[in-house]
């Protein structure tokens, strides 16, 4: 994105909202530091393999310690990244590469393993293949930790983030995320990112200011400096005066403050007239459930199971899935009576991918990802499904099914759903027999043809992210056509309406899963065309909440009717700006919180 007039400020993606002042912390990977090869003296080659053998040994220890806290906090036990880390630095090929170098040429041990890693970085990049490019982020966070131990220094870059920062990156994967310590991650700038990579997404569902997009800011921060940052419009500032500084946080103070004014006293989603839009979150394996429980959610509206799943080479076996939907089915409970949650079977391929398994494609979004992939793999199918039905005899439980595209996919959904609710019936395992399944609407094919999906389902869950990407032919999480991705695009509306007008038909409940429902102009719009609930991360639920509770549903239907009345041939950015004139005008500082 393009930087300021004034280059102290920089302009980037706003992916997650919220301000944040603090010291940068600059996150870089292993490829960025500079390393010198010299020559071990005469003899001293066999001391330098055992210098690589302990560093090997310490980093290997310092892994499984990782692990092993990560387990003790059970909310964020997810440690697969972790085993991947151990498997490359346990791979016989891999340390005899570094030894041999070092006995054969004489050098550092620090040279040979960066020539050791170079060597397979440039043979995965070459490739390029979203597979091997998960996999050279995992080779530098490896050698990251290993020239750390061998310069005898940090435990690994992760570790040294001691006081509350904002952390600067290039990029981030979603496991370098979870790895940082996050009371100390105060938001998070980055070169590249997308708004709706998962990256953004983690971002805000920890609640998390976050501006991708930035081009350079790696470059133009040093280690230390204060930084500003605003994740709801997206601009860093660099080096502010003291006066900027405590002007800013005197602004973050006051936003926070009145987020909690604004937070009604009644339950999120009741409008002014004492109707209602159901607020739900949305959430997955390893998030954190105070954020869940404090929301006031009546429900979990959507639980992204890939996360057991993504960036491991084995998929998680029946129990393991068990105990992760299990869990998620007894938090729901905490939500209140009547409380649900919403496993949403394996949506993997895209750009979420596994380390090893799915079959890797030329054109993954549009490839055997998701139901597909499912479906195909009929094995993993049903033990998903018994694990989530295992699941629903410890709370309220509800399946959906992702990337739906026509009927013949909903029948196989049904048929493999009566497979696996028999085979734990031949066994006596418990299950709720009358488990309720839903179809994501996220293909342009199924929102045209919801009437006939619904007779196949019980409801329906919009997925703006995918329906967006798929509508307007433009990735999600690619920069350079973002300004395609435009959710008040009058093609978007309509299949959103056609999906909504479809499910009243049939009596069908209809949510929106998606980001956009996070958005206060977007979510109200949502709301106003005739949805029953938003489900979002916990950390927006307060802002759309406060906004609805000042609008009727005589005002819903009004605002429903903002974009038509424009011209014809009007633009989405016009709509977005009618939309959020008209909301502004109801709901003072709504304008602050969507930008
Ligand atoms: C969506 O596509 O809107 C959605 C909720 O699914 P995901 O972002 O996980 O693809
Ligand atoms: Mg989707």
């Amino acid at each position: 994105m393009s930087n300021n007039a004034d280059n102290s400020v920089l302009s980037g993606l706003a992916v997650s909202g919220g301000l944040a002042a603090g010291p940068a912390f600059i996150y870089r990977g292993a490829g960025a530091y500079p390393v010198a090869e010299y020559k071990v003296a005469p003899g001293a080659e066999d001391a330098e393999v055992l210098r690589f053998r302990r560093a090997v040994a310490s980093t290997r220890r310092d892994i499984e310690n990782l692990m092993n806290s990560l387990r003790t906090r059970a909310s964020s036990g997810d440690t697969k990244v972790f085993e991947c880390h151990l498997m490359i630095i346990e791979d016989e090929f891999f340390l005899g590469e570094v030894e041999s170098l070092v006995l054969k040429e004489s050098i550092n041990a620090e040279s040979a393993l960066r020539r050791t890693m170079d060597s397979a970085r440039s043979k995965f990049e070459r490739m390029n293949d979203p597979y091997f490019r998960e996999r050279v982020r995992d080779l530098d966070d490896i050698e990251r930790r290993l020239q750390a131990e061998l310069a005898g220094c940090a435990k690994g870059v992760a570790l040294e983030l001691k006081e509350p920062s904002i952390v600067i990156a290039d990029d981030l994967t979603p496991s370098e995320m979870v790895q940082l310590p996050q009371n100390l991650v105060l938001g998070f700038a980055t070169n590249g990112g997308s708004t709706t990579s998962h990256v953004a997404l983690l971002a805000r569902a920890l609640g998390i200011p976050a501006v991708a997009a930035l081009g350079d800011v790696t470059q133009r921060v040093s280690a230390g400096d204060m930084v500003l940052l605003d994740g709801s419009s997206g601009r860093v500032e660099l080096s502010p005066s003291r006066e900027r500084i405590a002007e800013f946080r005197a602004i973050a103070r006051l936003r926070s403050e009145s987020s909690l004014a604004a937070a009604p006293a009644h339950p999120p989603g009741e409008l002014a007239d004492g109707s209602r839009i159901e607020m739900l979150v949305n959430a997955h394996h390893g998030l954190p459930t105070e954020a869940i429980v404090s929301s006031r959610a009546s429900g979990i509206g959507l639980y992204r199971s890939e996360y057991l799943w993504i960036g491991r080479e084995m998929e998680p076996s029946e129990d393991e899935q068990f105990e992760a939907y299990r869990d998620a089915a007894l938090l729901a409970g905490r939500l209140g009576p009547g409380a649900f949650v919403t496993i949403r079977t394996l949506d993997i391929g895209g750009d979420k991918t596994m380390s090893g398994g799915v079959v890797r494609e030329p054109n993954p979004f549009l490839g055997n990802r998701s139901i597909r992939y499912l479906l195909s793999h009929r094995e993993t199918m049903l033990a998903q499904l018994r694990a989530i039905l295992r699941a629903s005899a410890f709370g309220r439980v509800k399946i959906l099914h992702p990337m739906i595209s026509c009927v013949e996919e909903l029948k196989e959904c049904a048929a493999a759903l009566e497979e696996a609710k028999a085979s734990l019936v031949r066994k006596g395992v418990p299950f709720d027999g009358s488990v309720q399944t839903g179809a994501m609407i996220e293909v342009p094919a199924a929102a045209l043809n919801a009437g006939n999906l619904a007779e196949f389902c019980d409801f329906f869950s919009i997925g703006t992210n995918d329906l967006i990407q798929y509508t307007m032919a433009a990735d999600r999480g690619n920069d350079a056509v973002s300004r395609l991705y435009q959710p008040l695009n009058p093609a978007v509306l309509k299949l959103v309406s056609a999906t909504v007008e479809a499910a009243k038909k049939k009596g069908l409940p209809v949510a929106v899963c998606g980001e956009s429902a996070s958005n206060p102009v977007e979510g109200v719009y949502w709301a106003a065309l005739g949805v029953d609930a938003l489900s979002m991360s916990p950390a927006y639920i307060p802002q759309v909440a406060a906004a609805l509770s000042r609008l009727s549903r005589r005002d819903l239907d009004e605002y429903a009717l903002v974009p038509e009345s424009l011209p014809a041939g009007a633009t989405a950015a016009e709509a977005e700006q009618a939309c959020r004139k008209w909301l502004s005008a109801r709901v003072p500082g709504i304008s602050e919180q969507s930008s």
